[in-house]
């Protein structure tokens, strides 16, 4: 691991390749939102990030996610704010006062206690389904066929409506397959936004249709080993 990565160079050199990748698949180069994963990252490597212009940045953590950026937030009004792990149910009031996307909508519990948060707050994060594409046990996100009552349901019974789809592929099987299938959902589901690609395999996500692509490493360098 690089002691000081240089953080406004990989971003520069991401955007481009992700650039010259939406442009292959027929999109326009700045159809696909670069979604920097500041988890386990230190905070001079967030400031680098800043200072380089990237304002759209990931966390997996409620917790951590407000140490990185409650202070933060009022120095930068086009911040925004993606949550991009599991939410528990008990985190949900601090999250919806947090971020301003939350990707990982599995659970009608959850939906039910955003839906309620979001009218106690006044404050209305875009949201997103987990799809567990590989339904690996260990994994969250909903089955692929559990997503069509999932919303309709969520939608006639709350109110609720979902921005796009969002996947994390087995680690051991080819990612398009994954991708593919998250594209075929969102499509038949009339859903937008695709969340999906990280540092390794970002461009084969873009390929296959992702609108966003979250990358941690790749922008920052290595995280700490600790959580
Ligand atoms: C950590 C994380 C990423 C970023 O992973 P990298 O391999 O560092 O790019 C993307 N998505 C989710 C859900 C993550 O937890």
């Amino acid at each position: 691991m690089s002691e000081h990565p240089d953080i406004a160079g990989n971003i520069d050199a991401i955007l481009n390749r992700i650039g010259k990748a939406a442009q292959a698949s027929g999109r326009s180069s700045d159809a696909v939102e670069l979604v920097a994963v500041s988890k386990r990252q230190p905070e001079t490597r967030i400031d680098a990030a800043l200072a380089a212009g990237q304002r759209v940045f990931g966390e997996n953590r409620v917790q951590e996610a407000q140490a990185h950026w409650a202070g933060r937030r009022a120095h930068y009004a086009d911040l925004e704010l993606r949550l991009i792990g599991p939410l528990q149910t008990n985190k949900a009031a601090d999250a919806v006062a947090l971020f301003d996307v939350i990707e990982t909508v599995d659970r009608l519990k959850l939906a039910r206690i955003l839906a309620r948060e979001m009218e106690t707050q006044g404050r209305r994060p875009r949201l997103y389904v987990q799809i567990n594409t590989g339904a690996e046990p260990q994994k969250a996100g909903l089955l692929p066929q559990e997503l069509e009552g999932f919303i309709s349901e969520a939608r006639d019974t709350l109110g609720l409506a979902f921005e796009g789809l969002m996947c994390i592929p087995p680690v051991e099987e080819p990612a398009g397959l994954h991708f593919a299938l998250l594209a075929k959902l969102a499509r038949e589901n009339g859903l937008e936004k695709l969340s999906m690609g990280m540092s390794a395999d970002y461009e084969v996500a873009i390929g296959l249709g992702a609108t966003s692509v979250r990358v941690g490493t790749g922008v920052f360098g290595a995280r700490d080993v600790a959580t």
